[in-house]
Order: C-alpha cells, then sequence, then structure tokens
C-alpha cells in the first residue's frame, strides 16, 4: 500500500499513484504530453547546434577584429615612435648612412632605375611595398 504522493513530472501536481512501479506522471494526458514536448526538443537538437556554431562564427569575427585593432594600435605606435626619432634628432648624413645600413633588410636598391638627379638612388621599401629614394654620399 503506497501512501506516499507522486510530483507529476508534467503538471508538478501531486497524486496517488496508482500501480506501484515507477510512474512519472499523474494522468495519461501529462504522460503523453511529456512525451511529445520531449519529442519536439529532441527535433530542436540540430537547430540549437546550427545556433551554436553561428555563435562561433561570431566569436571567430570579433577575435578577427581584435587582431586588426591590435595591429592598428601596433603601426600607430611604430609611427609615434619614428617620428618623435626624427623631431627629436635632426639627421645627419651619418646618421642616414647608418639608418641605410640597419635597415639593409627593408630597402633594396633597384637597379634598372637611373640615379636621380640630385644623387638619391631609387630604393624598394619592403614594408610600404613603395618605391623610396636615398642620397648616399
Ligand atoms: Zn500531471
Amino acid at each position: 500500500m503506497e501512501s506516499y504522493l507522486y510530483t507529476c513530472q508534467y503538471c508538478s501536481k501531486e497524486y496517488k499513484p496508482n500501480r506501484r512501479k515507477k510512474q512519472k506522471y499523474c494522468s495519461n494526458s501529462c504522460r503523453v504530453r511529456s512525451f511529445k514536448i520531449r519529442n519536439t526538443q529532441t527535433k530542436n537538437l540540430p537547430v540549437k547546434v546550427s545556433q551554436d556554431s553561428e555563435k562561433l562564427k561570431i566569436e571567430k569575427m570579433s577575435f578577427a577584429g581584435i587582431g586588426n585593432a591590435a595591429l592598428g594600435t601596433l603601426a600607430v605606435n611604430l609611427a609615434t615612435n619614428l617620428l618623435s626619432n626624427d623631431e627629436n634628432k635632426p639627421a645627419t648624413k651619418k646618421d642616414l648612412k647608418n639608418l641605410i645600413t640597419s635597415l639593409k633588410q627593408r630597402y633594396y636598391p633597384i637597379l634598372n632605375i637611373p640615379v636621380r638627379r640630385d644623387g638619391a638612388k631609387a630604393y624598394f621599401d619592403m614594408e610600404s611595398k613603395s618605391l623610396v629614394y636615398f642620397k648616399q654620399k
């Protein structure tokens, strides 16, 4: 004899079970409705997965955004450093020579462009991907 009251897992109503075995619902209709809801949830699972992958895409995009922002900051910092260096020290011929020597990896002489009238030679700037002229005396 069961005096214990079960709680229906669908409508949360307390009920007296008519069978001694595992009974989760107060009535047949609750059992059926609960089963239907579980069924729909199972059917919705693929949708949930695609929502997650969309979320992943968005996260990847924002990561890319952060990367671009970081690069932008880096570029600004580099430009600021270069500018402040140029402003603080008036460049001498020796400085320029040293600069060109130290930046050999950046600037490559372009041999098929004639030397400019003022004696400056053409170089290819690997960083800005453009043609630059330097005077070397
Ligand atoms: Zn119920």
